[in-house]
């Protein structure tokens, strides 16, 4: 067959497929298991809201109507509850969406694009599909972002910036005072993107800056929130942004009119009503990521400090690859940080209480 397809850009070429965490029954299948745990995506260990849960089921029923394009109720209550316009919002097909209409909307090819390395891959992805190319500036020794390497490494041809905080794969935030600094040194007219995936669990540390205030303060911010982790709604993909009208306006001319459907909304207005579920959420979490660092520091290894749901383990002179594999050979999805230039490491998400004791103890013999 011959189409006629536009070329593609050149640095197309250079993506490689999203790697995903390895989902729960092709591992079943793949080696006869019947017991999988995963601890691979993030995911909230505790499960959902049973408000979101109950809102999903009566919007189950309506199913054969579209979802209100406008998303008048959730925009609503986050309006409120954030203290932004409903203009300013922006709802995406999981926050994964709004970082890709970011990219097509900026970005001509040989533009480029600014983020620390390792961080949240989708941003590489988005800049290479829209022909972009990434300058990804290494994490400084602590595995936090260097923003002033960052800074330096700004050019006329950056068209956007993005921060992950807290960042992913290393669970490592950027102080308040650290990030005025650095948005001081940008220009006006290109974005920062603040990605706040993990923002409630990073939310009670005193010098953890809250992205909404810069954008209340009228800086040049595009703050990317997530119903993904803390209330456990990644399978539904409903994500959110705030951002300058003019910017938003534009992205919702490009959007999908349908981009969020009509069950993630409901799920997703009664999960902002569920405090006591986040709270229970952040609670669980803190426990169990302590959990996990002392048995893994008493194993001899070390962690890096996280604000997240997960954590990154440095396994000394061991393969991260061959521990990653061992494990899921025992019926334990983690996350290899091969790609993310971390040979040593693996990437954990802090599960069930059970689910971590099963992961240690297999830990623990496989490091043996
Ligand atoms: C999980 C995650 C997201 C959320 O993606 P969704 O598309 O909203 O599920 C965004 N950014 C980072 C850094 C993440 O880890």
């Amino acid at each position: 067959m011959t189409v006629n397809f536009r070329p593609a850009y050149s640095s197309v070429g250079e993506l490689a497929p999203y790697s995903a965490g390895k989902p729960i029954e092709e591992l079943a299948r793949e080696m006869g298991l019947t017991r999988i745990v995963k601890l691979a995506s993030n995911e909230n260990a505790l499960g959902m809201s049973p408000l979101a849960v109950e809102a999903m089921k009566r919007a189950a029923e309506r199913v054969n109507r579209y979802p209100d394009s406008s998303a008048w109720e959730l925009k609503g209550k986050l309006s409120e509850r954030l203290d932004v316009g409903r203009e300013n919002i922006v709802l995406g097909n999981g926050s994964n969406e709004i970082l890709e209409l970011l990219a097509q909307l900026f970005l001509t090819e040989g533009d480029e694009t600014l983020y620390a390395w390792p961080a949240f891959v989708v941003y590489r992805l988005a800049t290479l599909a829209h022909g972009g190319r990434g300058v990804e500036v290494p994490l400084d020794v602590h595995l936090r972002h260097d923003l002033d390497a960052m800074a330096k490494a700004m050019s006329h041809r950056t068209r956007i910036i993005y921060v992950a905080n807290p960042n992913n794969p290393t669970g490592t935030y950027v102080g308040r005072e650290d990030l005025e600094r650095f948005m001081d040194s940008l220009p006006e007219n290109v974005p920062l993107v603040l990605d706040e995936a993990y923002f409630e669990f990073a939310m009670h540390q005193s010098d953890f800056p809250d992205g909404m205030d810069f954008f209340r303060q009228g800086r040049p911010v595009v703050v990317v929130r997530t119903f993904s982790k803390a209330h456990g709604l990644a399978g539904l993909r409903v994500g959110y942004a705030v951002m300058p009208e003019p910017l938003a306006d534009l992205i919702n001319r490009v959007r999908q009119p349908f981009n969020v459907n009509s069950i993630a909304q409901a799920a997703a207005v009664a999960a902002l009503e569920d405090d006591h579920f986040v709270q229970k959420s952040l609670d669980h979490n803190r426990n169990e990521l302590g959990r996990i660092r002392d048995a893994v520091e008493k194993m001899g290894l070390t962690v890096t400090p996280s604000y997240t749901n997960f954590i990154l383990i440095d396994l000394g002179d061991r393969s991260g690859q061959d521990v990653y594999e061992a494990l899921m050979r025992r019926g334990i999805i983690v996350r290899s940080m091969v790609p993310y230039g971390l040979p040593h490491t693996i990437r954990v998400t802090a599960g069930l209480r059970e689910e971590n004791d099963i992961f240690l103890e297999a830990l623990g013999e496989i490091i043996e």
